[in-house]
C-alpha cells in the first residue's frame, strides 16, 4: 500500500531519490513468514520506513542529494540501516535532501527540491525534507532523518511531523556521511511521538565503530511516551527560552507557542521563563564550526575513490581531475561552505574564528547547564516562521540560515532536542512546531511531555 502511494503521490511531493520495491518487499516477505513459522518479531518488524539518502545502504544508491556521488553504490550498511533491517523494519527507499545536508529548505538538493504536502508551492524544510514530507504524504509512516543544525525537527516543524534530535552519541554515526562530524545526529521521525519513540529504540545504542559513541542505556524513551499519553504533568518544570522569540518571529507561530504553554499549564506543568544569553552566539558559532568541519571532512570526495570522475582522458594531472571533479560535482552551497571552513581554519585565522566560535560552544554548553538546574526540559517555537515558498530564500543565504535560530543550540550542546506539532498557524494555516529540549541522556523526558502535549 505504501509502494502504491508513493507511485500516486511522489509525481508532485518528491520525497524519494530512490524507491526500493525489490529490496521492500523481499524483507516484507521475511517478515511475514516470520510470523507464518511463530518466530519472535520486533515491535516494528513489517512497518515500513522512508531513509534519508545519507545513511548507506548497501547495494543500494546512496547520494546524499549530490552529483559527485551519483551512481556510487555503497559496499556496506550504515549502522542505523544493520539494526532497521534487523528490527525486521521494511526500508522503501532513500529520501532527498539538501546536498551534504546543508540547508533548510531541500532545494539544495543536485535532484530537485521536495515540495511540502500541505502546500506544494511552499519548502519541506531541510535538510531532511524529504524523510518529513514522506511521513506528511503518508508515504511513509516512519522516517529517519539526521540533524546538524535542525535538520530533523526543523523539517518535522513545518510539516506537522514529529522529529527527534537525541542525544549527541546515542545514535551512531557510521555511515552517516559526514557533514559536520561533532554536530551530525540521527534521529526518528514519525505522526506521532510513540511512533517515534519505538523508532529510537530501535536506531540507538553503543558502536564501537563509532568513536563518539556514548556507552550507556539506551534512554527509556517509549515507557517515557506511554506514561506521557496519561497526559499527567504534575510538578513538572518547564523553562520558556527567552531568547526564542521577538523580532523574526511570525505572529502566527507566536501565538501557537503560546497556545502551548497554555495547554502545558493546563496539564500540570510549572513554567516559567529563563534567559540563555550565549544562544543569541549560536548561529554565527554554527557557521565557522559546521562550515570547518564540513570543508576538512569533505576533502574525501577526491575523484579517485567514489562516484563522479570529470576529465580523465589521460591528458590530465590527478590535481585537474580532482579540481575538474569537484567544481562539477559540488553545488554552490557546499561550495561556499568549504571556502569559508578553510579560511576560518587557516592559519592565522584559526584561533580567531574556529577558537572563538569553540569557546561560544562552551558557553552555550553552561547556559544549558544552568537553566537545567533550575527546569526539567526547555521549550520554544521550533521555528521562527512556517514554510516558506519555494524559491523565496534561495538567493538569501542568511535568511535560509535563520530556520534554524532556535534548533542550534542544542547540536552545540549536543544536548537532546525535538519538534512536536504545535498545531496550524492562524496567519497562513501552515503547520507550526514546538521543541522541547532536555539535558544530555535525558532524552526520555521530552517524549514525556511532547506525548503528553501532542
Ligand atoms: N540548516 C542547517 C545547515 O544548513 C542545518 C542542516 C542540518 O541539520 N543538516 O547547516
Amino acid at each position: 500500500a505504501h509502494l502504491d502511494r508513493i507511485a500516486e503521490t511522489d509525481g508532485k511531493v518528491h520525497a524519494f531519490l530512490h524507491v526500493d520495491t525489490e529490496g521492500a518487499l523481499a524483507q516484507a516477505r521475511r517478515v511475514d513468514e516470520a510470523v507464518k513459522a511463530g518466530e519472535q518479531v520486533s515491535p516494528l518488524a513489517g512497518v515500513p520506513l522512508a531513509l534519508k539518502d545519507v545513511m548507506t545502504t548497501e547495494g543500494v544508491p546512496t547520494t546524499v542529494g549530490s552529483k559527485i556521488l551519483e551512481g556510487w553504490i555503497p559496499p556496506y550498511d550504515a549502522t542505523v540501516t544493520r539494526k532497521l533491517k534487523e528490527a525486521g523494519v521494511v526500508i522503501l527507499g532513500k529520501t532527498n535532501m539538501d546536498e551534504f545536508a546543508m540547508g533548510s529548505s531541500t532545494e539544495n538538493s543536485a535532484y530537485g527540491p521536495t515540495h511540502n504536502p500541505w502546500d506544494l508551492d511552499r519548502i519541506p524544510g531541510g535538510s531532511g525534507g524529504g524523510s518529513s514530507a514522506s511521513l506528511a504524504a503518508f508515504q511513509a509512516p516512519l522516517a529517519i532523518g539526521t540533524d546538524t543544525g535542525g535538520s530533523i525537527r526543523q523539517p518535522g516543524a513545518v510539516t506537522g511531523t514529529v522529529g527527534v534530535k537525541p542525544t549527541y552519541g546515542g545514535v551512531s554515526r557510521y555511515g552517516l556521511v559526514a557533514f559536520s562530524s561533532s554536530l551530525d545526529q540521527a534521529g526518528p521521525c514519525a505522526r506521532t511521538v510513540l511512533d517515534a519513540a519505538l523508532l529510537h529504540e530501535v536506531i540507538a545504542g553503543y558502536d564501537h565503530m563509532d568513536s563518539t559513541s556514548i556507552n550507556a542505556p539506551v534512554p527509556p524513551v517509549v515507557a517515557a511516551a506511554r506514561e506521557g499519553l496519561s497526559g499527567d504533568l504534575s510538578g513538572l518544570r518547564i523553562g520558556v527560552v527567552t531568547q526564542f522569540t521577538g523580532e523574526g518571529y511570525q505572529q502566527g507561530v507566536l501565538r501557537s507557542f503560546e497556545a502551548a504553554v497554555s495547554q502545558l499549564k493546563e496539564l500540570g506543568a510549572e513554567i516559567a521563563d529563563v534567559s540563555c544569553p550565549s544562544f543569541d552566539y549560536a548561529l554565527p558559532a554554527y557557521y565557522l564550526i559546521a562550515p570547518s568541519e564540513c570543508s576538512s571532512n569533505l576533502a574525501r570526495f577526491d575523484a579517485m575513490r567514489y562516484g563522479l570522475r570529470v576529465g580523465d582522458d589521460g591528458t590530465r594531472s590527478t590535481e585537474e581531475v580532482m579540481s575538474l571533479t569537484r567544481e562539477a560535482g559540488f553545488g554552490p552551497e557546499v561550495k561556499r561552505r568549504i571556502m569559508i571552513g578553510t579560511y576560518a581554519l587557516s592559519s592565522g585565522y584559526y584561533d580567531a574564528y574556529y577558537g572563538s566560535a569553540q569557546k561560544v560552544r562552551t558557553l552555550i554548553t553552561q547556559d544549558f547547564a544552568k537553566a537545567f538546574e533550575k527546569f526539567d526540559v526547555l521549550i520554544s517555537p521550533t521555528t521562527p516562521t512556517t514554510a516558506f515558498k519555494i524559491g523565496e530564500r534561495a538567493d538569501d543565504p542568511m535568511a535560509m540560515y535563520k530556520a534554524d535560530l532556535c534548533t542550534i543550540p542544542a547540536n552545540l550542546a549536543g544536548t537532546p532536542a525535538m519538534s512536536v506539532p504545535s498545531g496550524l498557524s492562524d496567519e497562513d494555516g501552515m503547520p507550526v512546531g514546538l521543541q522541547i529540549m532536555a539535558p544530555a541522556l535525558q532524552d526520555h523526558r521530552m517524549y514525556r511531555v511532547a506525548a503528553a502535549y501532542e
